[in-house]
């Protein structure tokens, strides 16, 4: 690994160094608190199983199948993120062990004691899904094993392990339980990248290439294996197969579990709380209150509702935050939507580089059901059938632990209410989705147009004019804010001073889309500046303190983005030129996106965040991966 590689932009910033992956304090909360597929009831049961007799099955009952990595000859760890160790709990320096590309590449379980036949086992989940519309019944983890959950004993933060390409599982369905370098690069590089610019998201370890390993796809491909962790990896799939197969109790259990292990409590999750009423971000108020509160309508908030509430409000910031950034995920099933709030599953995702709401990184997506504009509704699409999965526990009120309820249901004449009362909930938190997400959008537009509150007025003036601007000037999106960055008030007096200045955000090219002039696009964007730079007065006094505004502004606008075309490159460059140290370089810049430098190739630095070759702009990729 290249010795220029720093950790300091990770979210934990103390002093602790780590330990081996040997050492670091391992758990199996998921696998002791939930019940495993009944075929392979035991650890000990699977591993005497010989790996070509784990083929695809229906998994009823049960959360997850205990099932080993395939192993994998001469594996070569092409890459770690560093900020990724550092969050993990894991020593700089263990990554060039045999015994850290072992258990990464899927050779090596730790904290199974093969003699003894006894500890912790890997596992596969299983879950269902919405995909594109239509129910997709039992997916799970088809190419993606857990290995154990690990606490970082600085920030408490506990992770789970998961390789994905590491082979077959119960729920490989007709697939291979392969993954390809091509997309293994794009998620080891995105996974790190959004959480640098501070996007919830699943995180990537490491890389690591399968030499002998052809995969078949549209041609033959080398196969690869990412080590990829994250808080959980329940998704709203999950409920959905539970939901699917009328298995009430496992709705209950599996809820039990997300408040209690995967969040802090029932204690911590949101309540409405009358003393907010009308001070609140939300109409339903975020304080924490009593297990079952009566709500503004009459309807009954019990912990599963808050549980629900929980969940949906992450999710709600997060999608804020896709817009916010411009990136589109590419296909939101319900199967890739996460409990914990996560962006997840990178398939053909991407960044924006023109600003195009109707841009869908997949193009096999014809309807653009998936497209950037598409995301909050989608998200709220899928928060609904998670909705309907809850929907009884949710419904039932103050009745959801009365015995009867709890071992038989509702009776056939309650059930009209219930359904109505579960109906008038979702709308309800529907309402309290929309607040989230416009509230965390608004916060995140503020602060990328370098203004210090947000004013009623900027939603129309400044955000939609310039979202409309972009669009029809044909301008790239994240370089459009990082150009605003630079630029002083003082500099934007007169109209020809902004007439001038406005072509900082034209592409090489000149002026594009249909009906402009390079005359009008001027006065199009210095019009809009002009008003930028008043608000920017009003918020940082008359001189508008460039300095210290253009400093914060360059830490929520990045220079650098792994735009589709860059991971293209890197690919190409990876997989055929046999190149190695340009993946350490692109995940420096990932890592720490809002740098000026990289201290790496300056030329090609300068390159990977200039404009966009125009052939390679709003690429589309398949699903194929
Ligand atoms: P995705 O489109 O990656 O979200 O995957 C949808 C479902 O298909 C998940 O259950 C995956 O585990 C499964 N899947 C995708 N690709 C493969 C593969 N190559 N082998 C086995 N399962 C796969
Ligand atoms: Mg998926």
């Amino acid at each position: 690994m290249a010795a220029h590689l720093s950790n300091e932009n990770t979210s934990n910033g103390s002093s602790y160094t780590g330990t081996s992956l040997e050492d670091l304090p391992k758990s199996w909360t998921f696998t002791s608190k939930l019940p495993p597929d009944p075929k392979l009831p035991t650890p000990a049961e699977s591993h005497k199983t010989p790996r070509d007799e784990i083929h695809p099955w229906q998994v009823k009952g049960a959360l997850f199948t205990w099932v080993r990595p395939e192993e994998s000859k001469d594996p070569e760890l092409l890459a770690v993120s560093p900020a990724a160790l550092k969050d993990l709990g894991i020593k700089e320096g263990e990554e060039k062990t045999q015994e850290f590309k072992e258990t990464v590449a899927g050779n090596r379980l730790l904290g199974w004691d093969v003699e003894k036949g006894e500890g912790g086992y890997p596992w596969a989940q299983c879950y269902g899904g919405w995909q594109f519309g239509s129910w997709a019944g039992q997916l799970g983890d088809g190419r993606a094993i857990s290995l154990f959950e690990t606490t970082n004993p600085s920030s408490k933060t506990r992770y789970e392990l998961q390789l994905k390409g590491a082979g077959l599982t119960p729920y490989s369905r007709f697939a291979d339980g392969k993954a390809v370098l091509r997309s293994s690069i794009r998620e080891f590089v995105v996974s790190e990248a959004l959480n640098a610019l501070r996007i919830p998201t699943t995180r990537a370890l490491s890389l690591t290439l399968l030499p002998h390993e052809k995969v078949r796809r549209e041609t033959l491909e080398p196969g690869a294996i990412v080590a990829r962790f994250a808080q959980s990896w329940l998704r709203i799939g999950t409920f959905d197969i539970l939901r699917a197969r009328g298995d009430r109790d496992l709705i209950r259990t599996l809820s039990t579990y997300i408040a209690e292990n995967v969040f802090d409590g029932w204690e911590s999750l949101p309540a409405r709380n009358p003393a907010d009423d009308g001070k609140s971000d939300s109409p339903l108020g975020t304080g924490v209150g009593k297990d079952t509160i009566e709500g503004p309508t009459g309807l009954e908030e019990n912990r599963f509702t808050r549980l629900y509430r929980e969940i949906v409000r992450r999710n709600a910031k997060t999608v804020a935050a896709w817009q916010a950034y411009a990136f589109t995920n590419g296909v939101l099933n319900t199967d890739n939507t996460s409990i914990f709030g996560l962006s997840v599953d990178f398939g053909p995702f991407a960044f924006l580089d023109n600003f195009d709401p109707n841009y869908t990184p997949n193009h096999d997506d014809h309807m653009g059901r998936y497209s950037y504009r598409n995301q909050p509704t989608i998200i709220w699409w899928n928060l609904v059938r998670l909705g309907e999965s809850l929907g009884e526990l949710m419904g039932i009120g103050e009745g959801v632990d009365a015995e009867e309820f709890v071992e038989k249901g509702v009776r056939q004449e309650g059930a009209d209410e219930l359904v109505s009362r579960a109906e008038g909930l979702i709308t309800r938190v529907g309402e309290e989705y929309k607040a989230v997400f416009l509230e965390e959008y608004k916060r995140l537009m503020t602060a990328r147009l370098g203004l210090k509150v947000f004013k009623e007025s900027d939603f129309e003036s400044l955000f939609s004019e310039v979202l409309d601007t972009m669009e029809s000037l044909e301008l790239d999106f994240n370089h459009f804010f990082r150009k605003l960055s630079h630029l002083k008030v003082g500099d934007l007096e007169t109209e020809n001073q902004r007439k001038e200045k406005a072509g900082v955000f034209f592409h090489h090219e000149g002026v594009t889309g249909i009906g402009n002039t390079e005359e009008s696009a001027r006065k199009r964007i210095g019009d809009w500046l002009e008003k930028w730079a008043s608000r920017v007065y009003e918020d940082w006094g008359p001189d508008g303190d460039d300095a210290a505004r253009q400093a914060d502004m360059k830490k929520v606008n990045p220079k650098f983005i792994p735009r589709s075309w860059i991971l293209d490159e890197l690919i190409k460059r990876v997989e055929k030129g046999g190149e190695r140290e340009i993946l350490d370089r692109v995940m420096n810049m990932a890592l720490h996106p809002f740098e000026e430098h990289w201290g790496g190739d300056e030329k090609e630095e300068e390159r990977f965040c200039g404009d966009v070759p125009k052939p390679e702009r709003a690429m589309q990729c398949s699903c194929s991966s």
